[in-house]
């Protein structure tokens, strides 16, 4: 019985907002474009420390990340669009890092998982970065060492909300180009 109530919650996915009536359908690109982005995250993982343990807790099958179509991870940035940063990040890495984000694909977008990601967390040393967007842009960030799954599943979730909302004319808007260009990106 339980069970069967657990389907019945089950959403394959939520048509955008728009013109409906009986047999038609009718929304703007923007929006259609938007739900197929966001319910087809591919994630880069990029882990170097414990965050990332934590992370492939939450790509198991407790958690399942694949339930927001973020199943598929791609460990080449040409075929990815989330780059997940999960773990202290040395100065050592850090043109590694960029060259990464680099390498990705517009549009693209960075989740920051963790203190030492988001601010070298407890390493506050010479050697460590305090914080990934001294070097790329950073789109939202996940508090905690290490954050629990559920946090992981909540940042995706605002990565989803960005992803969905954003405007196709975003990446050639002068703002973003200025953005670009302060980290000195092409
Ligand atoms: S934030 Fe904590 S759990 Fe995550 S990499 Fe740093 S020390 Fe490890």
């Amino acid at each position: 019985m339980e069970e069967e109530v657990k389907r019945s919650k089950l959403e394959i996915g939520q048509s955008p907002a728009g013109l409906e009536g009986p047999g038609f359908f009718a929304t703007s690109l923007e929006k259609a474009v938007g739900m197929a982005r966001k319910n087809s995250i591919w994630p880069l993982p990029f882990a170097t420390s414990c965050c990332g343990i934590e992370f492939m807790a939450t790509m198991a099958s407790n958690y399942d990340l694949g339930r927001f179509g973020s199943e598929r991870l791609s460990f080449s940035p040409r075929q990815a669009d989330l780059l997940m940063v999960m773990g202290t990040i040395a100065k050592k890495m850090g043109p590694v890092l960029k060259q990464v984000y680099e390498q990705m694909a517009e549009p693209r977008w960075v989740l920051s998982m963790g203190a030492c990601a988001s601010s070298g967390g407890i390493f506050d040393t010479y050697s460590v970065l305090q914080g990934i967007d001294r070097i790329i842009p950073v789109d939202v960030y996940i508090p905690g060492c290490p954050p629990r799954p559920e946090q992981v599943i909540d940042g995706l979730l605002q990565i989803q909300r960005l992803v969905e909302s954003e405007s196709l004319r975003r990446r050639d808007s002068q703002e973003y180009k200025d953005l670009m260009t302060k980290y000195g990106i092409e």
